[in-house]
């Protein structure tokens, strides 16, 4: 799929819903796999210390709080990002509600 003029919902505003409910990178249209499930299991992940990715001011000199950064396999276009424990699963969005 390369066109994404026709999602049927957001995710999030990196990540649609297109054709037969399946998830979509909305700068390519890449497939992320179903749309109620975690599409971040089909996503590129970089995981860096919170320190690292904020400066300074975050470094707690600690490094167990992390910045994950989602992205397109298709693009590489950044999809999303999180704070996470390290260690801890990705947080699951789904469809906004209409
Ligand atoms: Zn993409």
């Amino acid at each position: 799929m390369s066109s994404t003029g026709n999602l049927a919902g957001r995710i999030s505003p990196g990540v649609g819903v297109g054709s037969g409910g399946r998830a979509v990178c909305t700068a390519c249209g890449h497939d992320l796999g179903p749309a109620a499930g975690p599409w971040k299991d089909h996503a590129g992940v970089r995981e860096v210390p919170l320190a690292q990715a904020g400066g300074e001011a975050y470094d707690t000199g600690d490094d167990a709080v992390v910045l994950r950064q989602f992205h397109c396999p298709g693009c590489a276009v950044l999809l999303d990002t999180e704070t996470a424990m390290r260690g801890d699963p990705a947080l699951v969005d789904r469809p906004a509600a209409r």
